[in-house]
């Protein structure tokens, strides 16, 4: 509402968001989910509305017939759409009346998370959390119209299907009907929409629920939402374009205040990726690369160094301009951070005018060894150089993590960039650390870039794969499919699982596969994490409804809980009580 209906005749219905009483003239700011509005009642012309406006609290549902009128000269709110109107109260009606609600709904304080999610209810008629739920329906929505416009159509796959675990545990459905077999909730649409595109639905999207009964380590929901792609005929190029011109388009409408730091988005293999940022979701808000110094390391006397090195292991170095000045403690804080990553130590040498500082390892490097590192990292005078050495995973996330401390520590984050990239090429496999065995880095329907090294060396084949990173948070992945039999066989062969659980378990797909399925490929967005960037929230559950906390429960309806013997004996189910 606003001047253009003064004079107007309105019914009104909300919740009180406040109400004051000025020494008769009692005020109230309705809200609903479109705003406020201010009412008036005055106790000298309408008596018995204004007596009851006097038992009205916050949160009451009030019904009000009234009269719009501008507010008094001096008394217009500027900040309110509304605000320079009111509405006079002739008639009110109470539809319910409401108990002191837990936390204010009209304040932006600071509400416990428990508080928060027992009462999501109330927690969700205040203003971030309604303009979180509104911006998630209206991404949504442009989502869904331009995959329409791109004459994609949404089919909806089912969510009791068969147990064929890709990589995280799931969640498990007791069949009544038949005793003892289970339904199970899929951790992605996965091998549904693999099956539409053998069905000829060239291009097939949804906004699709996934189920995933992984222990809730950092930002995870047990459920979470999709946006799934697949499409037949195409190449990886196709998919990241595709997605890319989505991405752009719903940035200019969505955050018209950030700037896309580089279009067409970089395309990073993985190796590069984690060779200069330490990374396989690098932030590239900010520069800050990491050099290899393994070459130069090689020949030092630095025992450390060189046993890493004739391991097979490599030196990364990171240069921190002005990081001459860097504290002892502050050098130690960023050697912690490194050791998460499962560094041994971070080592250092501070650059001066004519070569480096004397430090711990500098005197075990040649002056020309010295030199050389200094012009790999095109370091000068005042800058510090670090030094992690191990195996190449721990050594570049080592960094990696280093290198986005630093650029915290010294505010080189700018925060009006939306920096996407592309990172592809992921190793088609990973090897377990004690047994040696190999499973999916992806998951095992990605087909490898070149089948050749499914025969020679599947350590090391690359995936047909491909993550599309924001700001250094992971917001999809896809990859090209495996569409034939036999290199289907072969991969679940490398991964060591035998031909009668290959029927069992993948018996659909190896059959579809005979039936002319098509070359396909496709993505995953998760959908969450998407809008918690856009709504600049720091973790998902600020954009879901009504999400599980973060020990997997929901603190509103109280689940999971016990069930009735009788309904779990008519699942076949027994349950074992913990000791
Ligand atoms: N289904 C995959 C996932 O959930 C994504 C994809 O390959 O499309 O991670």
């Amino acid at each position: 509402m606003s001047d253009k209906n003064v004079g107007d005749k309105v019914v009104l219905a909300g919740w009180v968001h406040r109400r004051r009483d000025h020494g008769g003239v009692v005020f109230i700011d309705l809200r609903d989910r479109y705003g406020l509005v201010q009412i008036v009642s005055d106790p000298e012309n309408f008596k018995e509305a204004h007596d009851l406006m006097d038992e009205v609290r916050s949160e009451f549902v009030l019904k009000i017939e009234g009269k719009v009128r501008l507010r008094p000269e001096g008394q217009a709110n500027p900040n309110m759409v509304s605000g320079k109107i009111e509405v006079l109260t002739e008639k009110v009606e109470i539809l319910n009346t409401s108990k002191t609600p837990p936390f204010e709904v009209d304040q932006d304080k600071e509400v416990g998370e428990e508080l928060r999610l027992k009462y999501r209810y109330i927690d969700l008629r205040r203003d971030r959390m309604k303009n979180n739920m509104i911006l998630r329906h209206n991404m949504t929505k442009y989502i869904r119209d331009y995959m329409d416009n791109e004459n994609f159509i949404e089919v909806e796959t089912p969510i009791l299907i068969k147990g064929t675990p890709e990589g995280s545990r799931e969640y498990l459905v007791p069949s009544r009907i038949y005793g003892g077999t289970f339904y199970v909730l899929p951790q992605s649409p996965q091998q549904l929409k693999q099956l539409l595109m053998v069905a000829s639905f060239d291009k097939y999207f949804q906004i699709a629920r996934c189920f995933r009964d992984e222990d809730q380590r950092g930002d995870r929901q047990p459920e979470f939402t999709q946006l799934d792609v697949e499409m037949s005929f195409v190449e990886e190029n196709d998919v990241m374009k595709l997605n890319e011109k989505l991405l752009i388009e719903l940035t200019k409408k969505f955050r018209p205040d950030k700037k896309i730091k580089e279009t067409p988005f970089p395309v990073l293999t993985y190796d590069e990726a984690m060779n200069l940022y330490g990374s396989d979701r690098p932030d590239i808000r900010f520069d800050l690369p990491i050099s290899d110094v393994t070459d130069i390391a090689e020949g030092c006397s630095f025992e450390v160094f060189k046993k890493v090195v004739e391991g097979g292991g490599v030196v990364k170095a990171l240069r921190v301009e002005g990081g001459g000045k860097f504290t002892r403690k502050e050098i130690d804080e960023l050697g912690s951070v490194a050791k998460v990553f499962g560094a041994r130590g971070l080592a250092y040498v501070m650059v001066e005018k004519d070569g480096v500082k004397e430090t711990a390892i500098a005197k075990f490097f040649e002056k020309d060894e010295l030199k050389a590192i200094v012009d790999r990292c095109e370091a000068k005078d005042g800058d510090i150089i670090f030094f992690v050495a191990d195996k190449f995973t721990t050594a570049c996330e080592s960094m990696g993590s280093v290198r986005q401390e630093v650029a915290k520590k010294l505010d080189l984050i700018d925060e009006n960039l939306f920096a996407y990239l592309w990172v592809k090429d992921f190793p088609m496999f990973e090897a377990d650390k004690e047994t040696g065995k190999l499973s999916a880095v992806h998951h095992p329907f990605t087909a490898p870039k070149d089948p050749k090294d499914l025969e020679e060396s599947p350590e090391t084949a690359i995936a047909y794969a491909y993550d599309v990173i924001l700001n250094g948070n992971e917001i999809g992945g896809g990859s090209i499919r495996i569409h034939e039999r036999k290199v289907q066989k072969k991969v679940f062969d490398i991964l060591g699982i035998t031909d009668e659980d290959v029927e069992r378990r993948f018996g659909h797909m190896m059959e579809a596969f005979e039936f002319g399925a098509p070359p396909h490929g496709g993505i995953a967005w998760g959908l969450d994490r998407l809008v918690m960037l856009f709504a600049d929230e720091p973790n998902i559950r600020e954009v879901i409804a009504f999400p599980k906390d973060q020990k997997a429960k929901d603190l509103m309806l109280g689940a999971p809980s016990p069930m009735p013997k009788e309904q779990l004996e008519e699942l076949h189910v027994k349950v074992i009580e913990e000791k």
